[in-house]
Parts: structure tokens; C-alpha cells; sequence
């Protein structure tokens, strides 16, 4: 691998907890990095940098055994991608239309601090919202937005770190090993030695779609 580092830290979040995962590290053989919802894997003895093995996170979520075999072609990711907008404002209604600010309730506290230093709260009407509580558009990121392949739902925020990676080792597709049906990890591959799983979506809705087919099942 060309530069480890950079590649391993690509799944690292610093503002996840505990601080243990906020880089790699080591557990039984293995280097993980994680951002909670993805998570990589590679032997230890495949890379060159040392890296410290930690208590916490006490249990590692599993690694599913191998279920299906589909090509999932980088190409067919980034048009996916490319077709969403980095930043949308759409209509919103119903429970999607809540305020985020003041989480539906039309007030927020301000704290301020005095010339004395003492701090002081106060509830305002929320800015956003105008104190409604609801509001009529949002803005829709891409990362926050979900694509499904063969109907299982991811963050894209996910998926783009998966192609990001294998971009970076210079692949042309990622292999596909299993697709859960629940609220559970779905396994790919970048190369024999390096497994990632991301968490499936569950009740989302779902913006773009990605359909596949088995090897060996092309006709
Ligand atoms: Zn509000």
C-alpha cells in the first residue's frame, strides 16, 4: 500500500468516540479504522507502521461471511455521485419539515455572559423558524443523502469514502461479499487483504439507485 496513513485515516472521524478510534488501531492480528458506520480491515503484517492496540471499543462488530459475488464498478459510483447536487434546498413537510434549530419548539436559550462574568439564559424566539417551529425547506447535503444497491440502503457519506479508497489503490470496481436485509453490516472488498463493512440503512428514503447483477449471471 502507497501511502497507509493517508489511506487507513480516510475511515478515521475525529469527532467520533471513544478516543481510541479516533485513528487506527490494532485488534488480533488485524489494523481497523473506523467511523462508526464504516469500518476497514487489514493484517497487521500487510503494512509497515506500528500501530497500538486498544481496550475500547471492547467488542468489534462482525465481518460477515461471504454471501454473493457482485462487481460494484467504481465508474457506476461516481456517476451516481455526480448526479446528486453537493447542496440542495427542497420542500419538506410532515416530521421532516421540524425545525432542526430548536428541534420543533420554536424557542431557543441563548446563554450570555454579563461584565461580571455571570451567565445568564434566556429563550428567544428561534431565528430559523421564526418561532413556527416547522419550517418549509431544508437544505439536503449529498453526503447525508442514501443510495441503495440491490436495495439495500447506505449513506453516501459512506460510499464515497469506499470509492475514495479504492481509487486511491488504483482499482477499477469493489467486490461485493454480502448484503444484509436488516439493519446490519454489509461486507465489500477492496483487494483480498482489505475488508470494509458499512452499516445498511433501514426506514430511509432513498435517493438514488444502484442496480447490480451476480457474477456470472450476466446473459
Ligand atoms: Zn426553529
Amino acid at each position: 500500500m502507497k501511502d497507509e496513513e493517508k489511506f487507513l485515516n480516510r475511515f478515521v472521524n475525529t469527532f467520533e468516540w471513544p478516543e481510541s478510534i479516533k485513528k487506527p488501531f490494532y485488534r488480533e492480528g488485524f489494523v481497523y479504522a473506523t467511523n462508526r458506520t464504516i469500518m476497514v480491515r487489514v493484517p497487521y503484517n500487510d503494512l509497515k507502521r506500528v500501530y497500538e492496540p486498544v481496550d475500547s471499543p471492547k467488542n468489534l462488530p462482525q465481518f460477515p461471511e461471504s454471501t454473493c459475488d457482485i462487481e460494484l464498478p467504481i465508474s457506476v459510483l461516481v456517476e451516481t455521485f455526480k448526479s446528486i447536487p453537493q447542496c440542495e434546498e427542497r420542500r419538506v413537510e410532515g416530521k421532516a419539515a421540524e425545525c432542526d434549530e430548536c428541534e420543533g419548539n420554536g424557542e431557543v436559550e441563548w446563554t450570555y455572559e454579563d461584565s461580571d462574568g455571570e451567565e445568564h439564559q434566556k429563550y428567544f424566539d428561534c431565528p430559523i423558524c421564526n418561532g413556527y417551529g416547522k419550517v418549509k425547506t431544508k437544505n439536503f447535503y449529498r453526503e447525508w443523502l442514501y443510495t441503495s444497491i440491490n436495495g439495500v440502503a447506505f449513506r453516501n457519506n459512506e460510499l464515497i469514502i469506499m470509492a475514495e479508497a479504492a481509487h486511491a489503490l488504483g482499482l477499477d470496481s469493489i467486490k461485493i461479499l454480502h448484503l444484509p436485509k436488516s439493519c446490519t453490516p454489509a461486507r465489500f472488498q477492496l483487494e483480498p487483504n482489505i475488508d470494509i463493512i458499512i452499516m445498511a440503512a433501514v426506514d430511509v428514503k432513498v435517493d438514488r439507485k444502484i442496480s447490480l447483477v451476480e457474477n456470472g449471471n450476466n446473459s
